[in-house]
């Protein structure tokens, strides 16, 4: 199926050989392009001469050959919608939620950001109101599994540790793991933009952390039977905090790194593929984007430095810039994260298949292609509006960023099912 022979892979070195000032442009294709290569002199020594290069690029093509053809562009593995877990009382409309309405609109992933709202065996006291049994856990995962739908818990394990002027619950209960005790959330809240203190962060290197978190994740992670963990990270604005006794110092994006590879070793070792949010690998600098999408905190050279089989969700909810690309050239899997704006949910939608598309075009392309397996509808209100909002519920009145992210799923995920050849009852097979 792979369209490139040889003759037009030797056009295409000959123009090469052209950028390089290696033999002329116009050239009459009479003289061997092995003799014009040998011919050049002061030609770049690190470049191999074509031969080499042309035996290399066939034994890829062959290889490439073995492999199974290209998804369909049109296809997407991985349809992914995000919900915070539901209150106690609101678990069984969320399972007939997941039952019901997810099959329907082709939804094949679901994140649900337990986070610190469950009963964890290894945290009894956890401080916190109406929280969730791992029965509960348990019985979502059920409803998931007969829905065909795969379930990936998620936790803030960096950032998001105090709302306003709220600590949450770990800082609340475990206060050393702050990463900076100096800096408290104003008191009257106001926002101070994106330079000033935002949510309080954990101390990545502080010896009690993994002895607190670990368990807790495992817990998730039996109870939902996971294959796969959010570990959230995004939107860590104190990072290497210059009076944390442990970090301060450091290179804010070893710092990082050093973390996001120990998270994932440890879910590796439970047989997990770690899923986290972008933002923190993307320069704020260069890209113009804000502090809270990108890093203003030098983090973002972490990217080269962490396993490259993390499942990056690259949330972008005002535009669609060209960032999942960014990450499928450095080797990551990505899904575009979309919210409240179907503009920039479906210009997101319209990169992966623009990308997917390209596998088919030479035998090469599916390595880059493959990293888009799909999209992430995300969610960030309580599970119990979304859901009564996406029935239209008699008498609820959602917000209007409610209903702008139930419109935004429901969007994105018709164009998804416009596109697909697939009939709609082996959608979530
Ligand atoms: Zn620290």
């Amino acid at each position: 199926m792979f369209s490139v022979n040889r003759r037009g892979f030797l056009q295409r070195a000959a123009g090469l050989l052209v950028a390089a000032g290696i033999g002329r442009a116009g050239g009459d294709g009479a003289l061997p392009l092995e003799a014009r290569a040998e011919a050049a002199p002061g030609a770049e020594p690190a470049r191999l001469p074509i031969r080499p290069r042309a035996a290399a690029l066939m034994a890829k093509k062959e290889e490439a050959a073995k492999s199974p053809p290209a998804e369909p562009w049109n296809e997407l593995p991985i349809r992914a919608l995000s919900l915070y877990s539901p209150f106690p009382q609101d678990v069984a409309a969320f399972c007939a939620f997941v039952r019901d309405a997810l099959p329907k609109e082709g939804v094949n992933t679901l994140v649900v950001m337990f986070d610190y709202r469950c009963r964890f065996v290894s945290q009894p006291d956890l401080p916190g109101k109406k929280l969730l049994s791992l029965a509960d856990v348990r019985t979502i995962a059920a409803a998931c599994r007969e829905a065909g739908v795969t379930l990936i818990p998620e936790m803030n394990l960096l950032a998001h540790q105090s709302e306003q002027i709220e600590i949450g619950p770990l800082l609340a209960k475990y206060p050393q793991l702050d990463e900076s005790p100096d800096l408290n959330p104003p008191n009257p809240w106001r926002s101070g933009g994106e330079f000033d203190f935002y949510s309080k962060c954990l101390c990545p290197r502080h010896p009690d952390l993994f002895p607190i978190i670990g368990p807790m994740m495992d817990e998730l992670i039996d109870a939902c039977g996971a294959s796969a963990f959010h570990v959230g990270l995004d939107e860590a604005w104190i990072v290497a905090h210059p009076q944390c006794p442990r970090c301060g110092g450091s290179d804010p994006a070893e710092v990082f790194a050093e973390y996001v590879t120990r998270l994932h070793t440890r879910l590796a070792s439970k047989k997990c593929r770690m899923w986290m949010w972008s933002d923190r690998l993307i320069d704020a600098n260069k890209t113009g984007l804000f502090a809270w999408q990108a890093s203003r905190n030098n983090t973002h050279r972490a990217i080269d430095q962490i396993p490259k089989d993390i499942m990056i969700c690259d949330w972008k909810y005002e535009d669609a810039p060209p960032t999942p690309s960014y990450f499928a050239v450095k080797g990551f899997d990505v899904l575009p994260s979309s919210c409240y704006n179907a503009g920039a949910a479906l210009g997101q939608l319209e990169q992966v298949y623009l990308v997917r598309k390209n596998a088919s075009r030479a035998f090469f392309s599916p390595t880059i292609s493959s990293r888009m397996p799909g999209v992430f509808a995300t969610t960030w209100m309580n599970a119990q509006d979304f859901i009564d909002t996406y029935y239209a519920k008699p008498g609820f009145q959602p917000t209007d960023n409610t209903k702008n992210t139930v419109d935004t799923f429901k969007r994105l995920f018709a164009e998804i099912r416009k596109n697909s050849s697939t009939p709609k009852a082996e959608k979530t097979a």
